[in-house]
């Protein structure tokens, strides 16, 4: 059987070729803040990933539109996902929530999100909110599984149960979102 690569996939999905643009939205952690650990995950390192133009001081009109300049002498006509990447990116209240994805939705040319998170964090007025949005641009849900072993999420400190990842990607699928997982 065939592989599809997964720019094919994308492309599939929001009906042109696209090019993910990081986002920092300045997103905080419930394994860093105390509320589910301290101290994050033992290789939480999101500098490592985050591009030039990808800072929190700056809103997230401008690092899109940042992003946008850097791709657009590569790629003519190119569409854009807004990749909110940085932490956990439903870690707040419903209204920011709303706010941030609004906001990288009116920017020209960008057609859809990703939402990186944990599995925790996706409650079902999260789960609201992303499934009235994907009703008119596609969203996929990128959720931290890491490993279904819960002795090495616990020796990672993740602070969640491989059940409860499982239990967040059936909830995210049976809401009719694209749900990725990440795996370590
Ligand atoms: S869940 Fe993500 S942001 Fe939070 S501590 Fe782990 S790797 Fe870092």
């Amino acid at each position: 059987m065939a592989r599809l690569q997964y720019s094919d996939f994308l492309r599939q999905l929001y009906g042109h070729k696209v090019q993910k643009l990081n986002v920092n939205a300045g997103f905080s952690c419930p394994n860093r803040d105390g509320t589910k650990g301290r101290g994050g995950c033992i290789y939480c390192n999101n500098a490592s990933f985050t591009p030039a133009f990808g800072h929190a001081s700056s809103s997230v009109t401008q690092q899109l539109l940042d992003a946008k300049l850097f791709y657009a002498c590569k790629y003519a006509d190119m569409k854009y996902v807004a990749y909110f990447q940085s932490f956990t990116n439903t870690y707040a209240q419903i209204e920011k929530l709303r706010e941030l994805y609004d906001e990288a939705l009116a920017v020209d040319d960008v057609v859809g999100l990703v939402i990186s998170t944990r599995p925790d964090c996706l409650g079902d007025d999260v789960l609201d909110l992303l499934h009235s949005i994907n009703e008119e641009h596609k969203v996929i849900v990128e959720i931290g599984v890491e490993t279904s072993h819960d002795r090495t999420l616990e020796l990672i400190n993740r602070c969640h149960s491989w059940q409860c990842a499982q239990n967040a990607i059936n909830k995210v699928a049976q809401r009719g979102l694209t749900v990725g997982a990440h795996l370590i």
